[in-house]
């Protein structure tokens, strides 16, 4: 089998409600998303999903997503899709870094390798341990008051664990952590996500302040630097999700004992084959794992949920549904969508879930190996 083709299409996916982090200095309300569709010799298609959160977030660009894969596409043409390894030697010999831009052809290989097998992602990974995982809202920086709100309206979709966006003033960050505690169920997962916000003193101004409640922070400063002096002076427990791109970061957080739990965004760290080493150094060094997609829609939530069905149900805390933030499907309802909180790995082999062609517009670039070797 090789691949022959790969189809790429750029939509817009307008967010229900303008979106807010770092304390109000990054604002949201549209994603670029890039979708592939890679076609084999043999007849089977496979899709991918690119959707930077923006490109004010983490270094990641639509458009250099593109770009990208116009550089890489020449390298990957030819390749046997089912050979994921041999298709990330190539894309990184192709284009060094960049893994925002791999993430998409490593996730339509999956969704070929699945196919051809008759298996899902998850168990072609190795199996899937769990069937249906938790969804974790993502609760933007925000008043006390509409913070409250927001949490009200994501339990009223069944939703249990929360996501809440601080950083950026720490007297208001530190009277929404205690608010929302006072608030705080006893089967709820709350994480106060920083977005890199605090200064390091900062980070300490508040976990000093709120650590009768014991609760967890994501991201506190900028670097894992940073985050290393911090964790001699404080002993909150943190997750690190920005910081965490390369398995060198992984292997350095689980060495040096930076964090209790890594969250992994499949587009920023490459796609399925990178992160499923990071899986393995966090459960290798007991270190849990919230899987998410870095936005998107139904496709790139499908995607965390395989890999978060790798996981076992102990160490992996939830999912997060980007999905519901949007205002456009391009998958017509189809795929794994929110029922009670839950997100629920679909039964069909590869990825489980395809786009409507007819949401994603006319491709905006066309690569093919017929093109490549110069037949007409
Ligand atoms: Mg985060």
């Amino acid at each position: 089998m090789k691949l022959t083709d790969i189809y790429v299409y750029q939509v817009n996916l307008p967010l229900e409600h303008p979106y807010w982090l770092s304390g109000g200095r990054l604002k949201f309300e549209t994603l670029d998303a890039t979708f592939v569709k890679l076609v084999t010799d043999e007849g089977l298609v496979g899709w991918g999903e690119g959707t930077p959160w923006g490109h004010t977030y983490v270094p990641a660009h639509g458009p250099g997503l593109r770009a990208g894969l116009e550089t890489m596409a020449p390298f990957i043409l030819g390749v046997d899709p089912r050979k994921v390894l041999e298709v990330e030697r190539a894309m990184d010999l192709a284009l060094p870094g960049h893994l925002y831009a791999k993430s998409p052809i490593d996730m339509a290989c999956w969704d070929i390798a699945g196919q051809a097998a008759g298996l899902s992602i998850a168990d072609l990974m190795g199996g899937a341990c769990t069937k249906a995982q938790p969804i974790a809202s993502s609760v933007g920086t925000k008043t006390i008051e509409e913070t409250r709100q927001s949490i009200e309206m994501y339990r009223a979709r069944g939703y249990v664990a929360h996501s809440v966006k601080i950083g950026g003033n720490v007297t208001r960050d530190i009277a929404r952590i205690r608010d929302v505690e006072a608030i705080r169920r006893p089967d709820e997962i709350i994480l106060y996500d920083v977005n890199r916000g605090w200064s390091r003193q900062e980070a300490l101004r508040v976990m000093h302040a709120t650590q009768d409640l014991h609760v967890m922070f994501e991201q506190p400063c900028e670097t894992l630097d940073d985050i290393a002096a911090l964790r001699a002076l404080h002993s909150a427990p943190v997750s690190v999700d920005e910081s965490l791109v390369t398995l060198q970061d992984a292997t350095r957080i689980a060495r040096d004992g930076l964090a209790e739990v890594f969250g992994i965004k499949l587009n920023r760290v490459g796609g399925l084959t990178k992160a499923a080493r990071m899986r393995d150094v966090a459960l290798a060094h007991g270190i849990d794992i919230f899987v998410m997609a870095t936005g998107g829609s139904v496709l790139a939530d499908c995607e965390a949920l395989h890999l978060a069905a790798t996981i076992p149900e102990q160490a992996c805390h939830a999912v997060w549904a980007c999905q519901d933030m949007l205002t456009l499907d391009i998958a017509d309802g189809r795929g794994p969508r929110n029922k009670d909180g839950y997100l629920h790995l679909p039964d069909a082999p590869g990825l489980g879930v395809h786009p409507d062609e007819a949401c994603l517009g006319k491709p905006v670039a066309h690569y093919s190996l017929a093109q490549e070797s110069g037949a007409p």
